[in-house]
């Protein structure tokens, strides 16, 4: 996509050309770089990013530093005046980024605008955050003492995002983080520069708005995993969120702990549903359908273990085949259109490869073969898999980024949750059932690993106000909504004498004269 290019530009071009207009992202920062950019839905190159690299990492950390230190003395409340201006923009922008997230990334314009909406929920929620930052006070053994708990900025925190969510997962962090007082860097996945160059953009519409944001508060860093890499050993960055797959976050969460910082780790997820003999199948239904092949299977929270009684499996299992064989499949700016494309050729390779281990294997697969949409030979649409197995084997505990949905049957539910907690991952979960006892019994102690666990509902689509993440192999990290804001913060414990006496704690005594 040269400037100088005098060829008339593809309808989806000229529709991204519109739409980075309509966002305020100049032509300079997405023409004549070096990194090309793709949409899945025709496979076609739709722009070429110039990248960062070392030295321009490095340099940007310095000014976000510089940033954190004008920032962190501005009241809370007045930090969450800034956000809400952001929520004002994606508010005013959400139909051109929507559908900028469709074209970048392949997911249908509901789910699109979907995400921008979560966007604009977690500005709403860290505005109120803002006046919310509340530590504890503690009884003192001491007389004449206070104790408490007060939490401090941080300083600069790093956001390394995935493809699937190129937008939202950034703002999770960047709301939280911008109202607790830090700057913040985003490297987006080199996949999706496109819809964090416009975030970017709407960032400093609001910055200008506020009027006071120090320059350089939100910073974006668009490069591969060497950019990812740089932010990743830098002392200066005390936190680093990184949302991606697990072969990531085990390379980020070790050098990160190597040089004593936090690392918030969101990874992949192998997520599973029971269903149980109680269970409202016409719901339970619809729950899978939506968990296991919505957004192409290509959620972290995507349902891809189906653990089935017996005794409805043989109901169950073929209404859910009959739905797999006709769900439409097509471009994701049509409406009706339920499953678009995977996001490039290596998604769609790396699943039919699981589909031939589990073949070798014994399993009876249903679908999972490449559907010709509007003769575009780079793109990549399949019909989501169903795949019958007779146990739980190697390839169903990976995590494989495609619409591959593995059905398992049990005789009943300690049968269940063992199966269902005996993979690596433990992100999301989920039962279907109407019987009180094992709904409480998947949500103690002895139930459900996960970090997420759901009753009747599937496992993906999880609201903004609690805390998102997972266990194990998911990487531990918390974002988004409950207390997940105190990631962002250092804790001080204070303890203040009042008295005129000196009492040392444990009765310590230590007299000088
Ligand atoms: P990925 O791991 O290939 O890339 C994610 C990000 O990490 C990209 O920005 C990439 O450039 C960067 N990166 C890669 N190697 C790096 C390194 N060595 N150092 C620093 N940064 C590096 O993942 P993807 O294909 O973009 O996304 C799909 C994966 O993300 C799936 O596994 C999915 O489950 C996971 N995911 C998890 C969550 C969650 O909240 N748990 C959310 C979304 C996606």
């Amino acid at each position: 996509m040269a400037t100088n290019e005098t060829r008339a530009l593809t309808p989806v071009e000229d529709e991204v050309l519109s739409l980075l207009h309509s966002l305020g992202v100049p032509e300079t920062s997405w023409r004549n770089g070096t990194r090309p950019v793709r949409s899945p839905i025709t496979g076609e190159v739709i722009a070429q990013v110039p990248e960062a690299d070392a030295a321009g990492a490095a340099l940007a950390v310095e000014r976000s530093v510089a940033a954190y230190e004008a920032w962190r003395a501005v009241p809370a409340p007045r930090r969450g005046e800034l956000v809400r201006l952001l929520g004002e923009e994606l508010r005013a922008h959400k139909t051109e980024l929507g559908r900028l997230v469709t074209l970048e990334v392949g997911k249908v314009l509901s789910e699109g605008l979907g995400e921008v909406q979560e966007m604009i929920d977690i500005c709403d929620f860290a505005v109120g955050l803002s006046r919310q930052l509340y530590g504890l006070t503690i009884a003192s053994e001491r007389p004449g003492h206070r104790m408490m708990e007060t939490w401090h900025p941080v300083g600069p925190v790093a956001i390394i995002t995935a493809f699937n969510f190129p937008v939202a997962v950034w703002s999770w962090n960047a709301a939280l983080a911008l109202v607790c007082g830090n700057s913040v860097l985003w490297k987006p996945s080199e996949k999706t520069p496109l819809t964090a160059l416009a975030v970017q953009a709407l960032f400093e519409r609001a910055a200008h708005a506020f009027g006071s944001a120090p320059e350089g508060l939100s910073q974006l860093l668009i490069g591969g995993a060497e950019v990812g890499a740089a932010l990743t050993d830098d002392t200066r960055i005390p936190v680093v969120s990184a949302t991606g797959s697990t072969r990531m976050g085990r390379i980020v969460g070790e050098r990160v702990a190597r040089r004593f910082g936090r690392s918030i780790l969101e990874l992949g997820g192998n997520n599973a549903a029971i269903v149980s003999p109680s269970a409202d199948l016409d719901l339970a239904l619809r729950g899978i359908a939506f968990a296991a092949m919505g957004t192409a299977g290509q959620r972290c929270t995507t349902l891809r273990r189906l653990i089935v009684h017996e005794g409805v499996y043989d109901t169950l299992v073929p209404r859910l085949a009959k739905a797999y064989g006709s769900v439409s499949i097509g471009d994701p700016r049509e409406a009706g259109t339920l499953i678009g494309p995977l996001i490039d050729q290596a998604a769609f390779e790396v699943m039919q490869d699981a589909l031939d281990a589990a073949r070798a294997a014994g399993g009876r697969v249903h679908g999972g073969e490449r559907v010709a949409i509007g003769g575009h030979a780079d793109a990549y649409y399949v019909r989501p898999a169903l795949v019958e197995l007779d146990a739980q084997i190697d390839i169903v505990k990976h995590e494989t980024f495609a619409p591959i949905l593995y059905v398992l049957r049990c005789t009943g539910l300690p049968e269940a949750i063992k199966l269902h907690n005996e993979v690596p991952q433990g992100l999301s979960s989920s039962i279907f059932t109407n019987d009180l006892r094992e709904a409480e019994a998947f949500l103690s102690a002895e139930g459900s690993d996960c970090g997420i666990a759901n009753v009747n509902i599937g496992p993906s689509g999880a609201e903004i106000g609690g805390a998102f993440g997972g266990e194990k192999e998911t990487g531990g990290g918390r974002e988004s909504g409950s207390d997940a804001w105190k990631a962002y913060m250092r804790r001080a414990t204070n303890t203040i004498n009042y008295s005129r006496a000196l009492p040392l704690a444990q009765g310590v005594s230590f007299d000088i004269d």
